[in-house]
């Protein structure tokens, strides 16, 4: 945990930069989902462990692995794919916390799409 390590790839204005605070957006934004809809459901997003937290922001892709929710491609509900590589993902939405994933994933895909909807 040294700070010089965090600096290495540090120069303002540079894109991977503003990459990383893009990611840092979407992390905050994930995690304010996942915890109003956890109160909604019900139960206390700070009660879970960090396993079910981990399960109910994430995905995981047969190629790319583990990814957040935020990277999904939620366009056809019935065609969900991974928004990196774009492979067909199983997102079944089964049990109290797979119920839980699934709207938080679209609660991000809406959230996302107002932010980056751009007139044709
Ligand atoms: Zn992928």
């Amino acid at each position: 945990m040294s700070s010089h390590v965090e600096l290495a790839g540090y120069s303002p204005g540079n894109v991977a930069y503003q990459g990383d605070d893009e990611a840092a957006y979407l992390d905050r934004m994930l995690e304010r989902k996942a915890s109003s809809l956890s109160r909604l459901e019900g139960f206390s997003y700070l009660e879970l462990t960090p396993m079910q937290r981990l399960f109910v922001t994430s995905y995981r892709c047969p190629v790319c692995k583990l990814l957040p929710l935020y990277a999904l491609n939620l366009e056809h509900r019935n065609k969900i794919r991974c928004g990196r590589c774009g492979n067909v993902i199983l997102f079944p939405g089964k049990g109290k916390y797979g119920k839980l994933r699934k709207k938080v994933a679209y609660a991000v895909w809406c959230e996302l799409r107002g932010r980056y909807d751009v007139p044709r």
